[in-house]
Formats: C-alpha cells, sequence, structure tokens
C-alpha cells in the first residue's frame, strides 16, 4: 500500500483545487475558505465544472447536498450529473446546485419550526470543508436551514460560533499589537471510542439491533478486572478491520492516526490528527459511519453506543480543542515560561470563565439518553463540570490569584535506570483521567461527550462561550486604554480578577469520589444528572442572551432544539421500554417455563425410577420454585413497564412526558432487568435465548 499515494485521493482538497482550477477562479476560492467569508457566485459555475470532471474521474455519476439533521445520522439525497441533450444525455454540474440546494424539510426533526405546509429546506455548500467521492457520488458538505432562515441542522450553528470566536479572538490579538493575524480558529481532534461484536451474537440480540445496547444479561465471570485488554495485542480479525478502515479514512483525507484497544474487552478507540472544526465534525461523522459499514465486512458490528454493557466501561468521546491562527500558531500553547506569557495567560484565564459561566451548558451539550448511562453514573467525567489543570498550571494560577512569587516547575528528567534506555524529560503535569476539562499540555480535552454524538453542539458551546468572554475582555481593556492606562497592567488585573472569580471550576482531585461532590456542592457547581433537567438549560436566560449575542442561534431556535432533545429523549426510552417487553415476553418467560416444564419431567423421571424419595428431586423443586418466583416476578415487571410507558406517553407535552419516561419508565425497566439477569444465572445456556455478556464480549 503506497500511504501518501492513497491519502486524501478521494478528496477535492487544496492540492487538487490547485491543479484544475484557473488561477484567479483557485485564489479567490481559498480566499473564501480562509476567511470563512461568503463564495463570490461568479466563480461557482467554474468551480462546479471542475470538482464534476474530478469527481467523474474517480467513477462518480451522482452528487449529493451532505448534511446534518437534528436526527443526529446524516442525510443525503443523490442526483444524477446527467441532463438530456436530444437522444442523448451529457454529465452537467452548476454553480448553482453546488451552492444551493432544495429539499422537502419535512420529514426532519425541526421542534415546531416548520409546518409541514411550507416544508421547504435549504442546503448551502460549505467550502471549507472538503467535498469527497464516496461510492459513485460526489459528497458535498453543506449547512440546512428552513424556508424561513432557521437553522434544522448542527452545522449552521457551528459556523456562526467559529465566526464569533475569530472575530473576538481578533479583536485580542490586535490589543496585543498582532496586525498580521487574519484568522482565528479552534482546532479539534476527537478520539473515538467503540465496540466490536461477533455478528452473529448480534443477529441473535434484539437489544442490540433495536437500541444498540442490551437491556438484559448478566455480568460475565470475567469483565475488565484484570486490566488486560487496555493497549493489549490487537486480534487478527480486529487488526483486519482496522487496517481497512484507515486505508478508507486515508483515502478520504483524513488522518486516522492512532488505534488501540480499550478499557473494556471487545472495546476500542481511534484518534485522528486534529483539524478546523467544521472539518473535525464532518470527520468525525465520516469515521463513524465507516467504523459501521467496514465492521460488517468482517462479520463484525460496530456499536457506538455509550453503554452497550452494564458493569463494564462505556464508550465516549474526548473532544481536543485549542485555538489556532492562520498561521499555525497555538494560543492555547504556554510555552517555555508561561507564567510571563500573559497573551496565553490571558486566553486562559478567558477559557476558565467561560467554563465556569457556563458549566451547565456545557454539560447540556453532552444530554442525551445514551450519555445518561455514563454521566453522573460514576463513570467517565462525573455529571459536574469542573478543569483539571495539572499542578505547574494550577500552581501558576494560585500565584497570580494570591499575589506571590512563582516558583518555576523545571522540567524533570526521568531516568529509569537502564543503561541502554535514555533519560528522558518529564512532562510537567501528570495526567488526570475523570476530569471532564482537562488542560493537557497544549489544548483542552472535553472529555464527558458521548461517543454516538455529533461533536457539533458542544463545539458550538465552547466557541460561543469563550467567543463571550473575550469580548467582554476586549472590552474592559479597551476602556482601560482608552482612560490612560497603561495596557501590560491592565491586563494583568483582568487576568487576576477572572481568575480569582472563577477559580471554583479547578479541581485537580478525583472527580469520581463522593468528596468531590460534596465539594461541588459546596462550590455551587451544578450537577445536572440526566438528560431532562440538562435540556432546561438550553431556554434559559443567559442561554439565550449568550447564543443571541453573536447571532449564534435564536431564541426559537433554542426553544425547537429544546423540544427535540425532549422527543428524542422519550422516543429512545420508549424503543427500549418496548424491546424489553418484546424480548421479556416472547423470548425469556416462555424459554424459563420450558426450561421449568424440563426439570417438571426430570423430576418426575427420577421419581419413577426412584420411587417416592423427595430427596432425590430437591434439586429440580428448589429451582423451579426459584425459576418460577423469578419468572412470576418479570411477568408482573413486563405489565408494570408496559403501565409505565404508556402514562408516559399519554403525559402531556415534550417536557411531561420526558419527566414521566425519567422517573417511571426508567426504574420500572430496571425493575424488569432484575429477575431476568437472576435467571439468566440458572437456566442451563442450552436453554437460554439469547447470547450472554460472556460470549459477547470474548468471542469477536
Ligand atoms: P493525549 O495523549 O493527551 O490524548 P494526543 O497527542 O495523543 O494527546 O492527542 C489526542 C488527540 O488530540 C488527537 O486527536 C490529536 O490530534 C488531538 N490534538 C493534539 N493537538 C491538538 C490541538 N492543538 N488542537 C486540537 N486537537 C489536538
Ligand atoms: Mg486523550
Amino acid at each position: 500500500m503506497n500511504v501518501p499515494e492513497l491519502y486524501g485521493s478521494r478528496v477535492f482538497n487544496d492540492d487538487v483545487m490547485r491543479q484544475k482550477l484557473p488561477k484567479d477562479v483557485y485564489r479567490s476560492l481559498t480566499n473564501t475558505i480562509a476567511t470563512g467569508g461568503v463564495i463570490d457566485p461568479a466563480i461557482a459555475g467554474t468551480v462546479a465544472t471542475a470538482m464534476k470532471d474530478w469527481a467523474i474521474e474517480k467513477g462518480a455519476t451522482h452528487f449529493t447536498h451532505w448534511f446534518q439533521p437534528l436526527s443526529g445520522v446524516t442525510a443525503e439525497k443523490h442526483d444524477a450529473f446527467i441532463s438530456p441533450l436530444g437522444d442523448k444525455v451529457i454529465m452537467e454540474f452548476s454553480g448553482k446546485e453546488l451552492i444551493k440546494g432544495e429539499s422537502d424539510a419535512s420529514s426532519f426533526p425541526s421542534g415546531g419550526l416548520r409546518a409541514t405546509f411550507e416544508a421547504r429546506g435549504y442546503t448551502a455548500w460549505d467550502p471549507a470543508s472538503y467535498a469527497f467521492v464516496k461510492d459513485g457520488t460526489l459528497y458535498i458538505p453543506t449547512a440546512f436551514c428552513s424556508y424561513t432562515g432557521e437553522a434544522l441542522d448542527t452545522k449552521t450553528p457551528l459556523l456562526r460560533s467559529m465566526d464569533a470566536l475569530n472575530v473576538q479572538a481578533l479583536s485580542i490579538l490586535r490589543l496585543f499589537g498582532d496586525m498580521t493575524t487574519s484568522r482565528v480558529c479552534a482546532t479539534v481532534g476527537a478520539e473515538q471510542e467503540y465496540f466490536l461484536v461477533n455478528k452473529a451474537y448480534f443477529d441473535r440480540r434484539k437489544d442490540l439491533s433495536y437500541c444498540g445496547r442490551t437491556l438484559f444479561g448478566a455480568p460475565a465471570p470475567k469483565g475488565q478486572e484484570m486490566e488486560d485488554h487496555y493497549f493489549g495485542p490487537i486480534k487478527p480479525k480486529v487488526a483486519a478491520f482496522m487496517d481497512e478502515l484507515d486505508e478508507e479514512l486515508w483515502k478520504l483525507g483524513i488522518n486516522a492516526k492512532t488505534e488501540h484497544n480499550e478499557a473494556a474487552p471487545a472495546q476500542h478507540e481511534l484518534a485522528p490528527i486534529y483539524a478546523t472544526t467544521n472539518m473535525a465534525v464532518d470527520q468525525n461523522l465520516i469515521i463513524m459511519e465507516h467504523m459501521r459499514l467496514i465492521a460488517e465486512r468482517h462479520g463484525l458490528v460496530c456499536l457506538l453506543h455509550e453503554k452497550p454493557y452494564a458493569g463494564v466501561n462505556g464508550s465516549g468521546k474526548h473532544n481536543n480543542w485549542s485555538l489556532s491562527t492562520d498561521a499555525g500558531k497555538n494560543l492555547v500553547d504556554p510555552g517555555k515560561t508561561p507564567r510571563e506569557n500573559t497573551r496565553f495567560l490571558l486566553f486562559l484565564a478567558a477559557i476558565v470563565r467561560a467554563v465556569d459561566e457556563y458549566q451547565d451548558l456545557l454539560r447540556m451539550s453532552v444530554a442525551y439518553p445514551g450519555n445518561d448511562h455514563r454521566l453522573g453514573g460514576f463513570e467517565a467525567p462525573p455529571a459536574i463540570i469542573s478543569m483539571f489543570l495539572g499542578e505547574e498550571m494550577e500552581d501558576i494560577v494560585n500565584s497570580i490569584v494570591e499575589e506571590r512569587v512563582y516558583e518555576d516547575h523545571k522540567a524533570a528528567t526521568m531516568n529509569l535506570g537502564i543503561p541502554s534506555v535514555p533519560t528522558f524529560r518529564k512532562d510537567t503535569t501528570d495526567r488526570n483521567r475523570t476530569s471532564p476539562f482537562a488542560f493537557t499540555g497544549n489544548k483542552f480535552e472535553f472529555r464527558s461527550l458521548g461517543s454516538s454524538q455529533n461533536i457539533a453542539m458542544p463545539n458550538v458551546v465552547i466557541n460561543t462561550a469563550v467567543a463571550s468572554v473575550l469580548c467582554d475582555m476586549a472590552d474592559t481593556l479597551e476602556a482601560a486604554v482608552a482612560g490612560g492606562e497603561d495596557f501590560s497592567a491592565a491586563v494583568a488585573k483582568v487576568i487576576k480578577d477572572t481568575l480569582t472569580a472563577h477559580k471554583r471550576i479547578i479541581y485537580n482531585g478525583n472527580g469520581y469520589s463522593q468528596e468531590w461532590m460534596a465539594e461541588a456542592a459546596r462550590r455551587g457547581l451544578s450537577n445536572l444528572r440526566t438528560t431532562v433537567e440538562s435540556c432546561e438549560v438550553l431556554t434559559s436566560e443567559k442561554s439565550v442572551e449568550l447564543f443571541t449575542r453573536f447571532g449564534v442561534l435564536s431564541s426559537v431556535e433554542l426553544h425547537a432544539r429544546q423540544e427535540i432533545l425532549l422527543e428524542n429523549y422519550a422516543k429512545v426510552l420508549n424503543i427500549e421500554a418496548q424491546t424489553m417487553i418484546l424480548m421479556a415476553s416472547r423470548q425469556i418467560i416462555p424459554a424459563v417455563e420450558s426450561y421449568i416444564t424440563k426439570l417438571g419431567k426430570a423430576a418426575r423421571a427420577k421419581l419413577d425410577i426412584m420411587g417416592d424419595n423427595a430427596a432425590c428431586v430437591r434439586m429440580e423443586r428448589e429451582l423451579m420454585t426459584r425459576l418460577s418466583e423469578l419468572n412470576t416476578a418479570a411477568y408482573d415487571a413486563v405489565a408494570a413497564l408496559r403501565q409505565a410507558d404508556r402514562e408516559a406517553m399519554a403525559a402531556g407535552d415534550a417536557h411531561a412526558v420526558a419527566v414521566t419516561f425519567r422517573d417511571k419508565v426508567v426504574p420500572a425497566m430496571a425493575s424488569l432487568r432484575a429477575p431476568v439477569d437472576e435467571m439468566e444465572t440458572l437456566v442451563s445456556s442450552e436453554d437460554w435465548p439469547l447470547p450472554t455478556y460472556g460470549e459477547i464480549m470474548h468471542k469477536q
């Protein structure tokens, strides 16, 4: 495999543009991309034709505007390039078709934004995310909005938030005398966790097929306690999957870089090299899609659910975020002497304040039913948002707040005591795996994201919150300078005041501990345990103010999104409840009844041979008694779950429905699971109707 040749071969990237476009068109287009501006309609036709010719060379016959509606998955509608000419056809693609698409939007979630009689929706090309060819189709990344201009997708607010961040970060840089930087952009690298399960087992479990997670299942004798899977050797079948995945992603210009086994059995991770935010979002969606697709070719199924199995780790997605200038300078890189690096400290202070001030919005941005199993569940980061800065940075923050002299952390060297291994420089901070928002040297890692989610919204919140704080800071600094104050003194004061006011969000300890729950409550940090209460944040006065300040999301759009999140919560739980009812009534309960009958027959046969000897059938009697009790309990729990589900569906508005699902249906599901999981441990493996955790997790 010639990787450099393969790499990006299906992407209409900068290189291809330079080759295929006339010089002036190329210059105009790259300028649009670099500045995040609007494309000049005069060049659209030329770009479209070049794109089409290139795509046809790559085997394409169709094109599609590719967008991200609020359903959580991507959408596409394929159109052939053909255009009739007499009895023949020619391949055509116009500038208009490239820039704008029109589609019937009536079946996408809109949260009441769009009545079905005015179902027109538009897609608009995002030139800053490269088009690519996949399966004979040219994919054009687009934003999606309604006839009346409201965002119906995740990309529109993302692009708006990137723009806000750029403008505000630039105004700070100008105050520092930087007149050359022309664009500041957040860069994102999303580390993707996932499980792989053998397709034969997957097909035999309705919960995996319908819900992407197991709803029943007793723990296997061996889970992850031996810690032998993390970074362990990769099985050949999985390695073959990873190789093919890398190859496909490389063709699409995605820098799939690191692959390893994760903590739980059958759990893995892929990390790409970071890209600008909108590109990183698109690439993460492509990664998830290809994981699913390629797994099937290897007799596997890729589970992206946050919690496929109870009792072992779930899957998250670490969102690494930093700020970069068009010259490639990382604004959150502290350099060698962070205490003297005022520009860095100002950005650091801004991010600390943004995370503290908008902690509940950050929490909201990762809230959906799948992730409820992780956050607040003593796993992954807790539902409480806090920041880890590491020893060195926390020391710096304290020295600023307490106005004391800062003792430089000399980078220590590490000597392993092995003569042939050279000593190496130790990082000045250790890792902290429990922190939701960790500074990791030159980037921030937001770790609360769930594995299946579109990463756009968390980045919308980070970008907008940081933009808002930078805007306030720029105002303060401009006023100080206008009032005759010394700029350096004014900056030092802003840094100190900000860190003093928002220091409570910094926590370097164990985020899973009970002490932290109590300590966080004392500090007044919010602890939103489930999706339902997290959703309420979206339309609070403070949120509306933040998002409307830079036109990222309007009040109407926020209300619509809240409605969609709540509706989605109810839909997911309803599907889970219905699946449990189905599996229990039609598979598990009947199987246990048959097994009880089998035990009864065995007992009868023994009695026939051994005469009236109660001792010889003690085992059958005890097992039958316990299984009868449990199966009756399961039967009653099914009825109770049916009742709770009906009640929830009829509870009223979206909020009331979601609340009832959380308070009535979730506990009713747990009450059904308990007897079933116990029965699994009592019924012979031959008579149990489902593949067990042991099989699914240990036999890929
Ligand atoms: P760690 O070992 O701390 O997880 P890595 O260097 O392995 O860090 O990077 C993890 C992820 O962070 C990768 O996806 C990587 O591309 C991304 N990343 C690294 N630097 C940056 C940055 N400046 N901005 C955004 N993401 C970054
Ligand atoms: Mg990481």
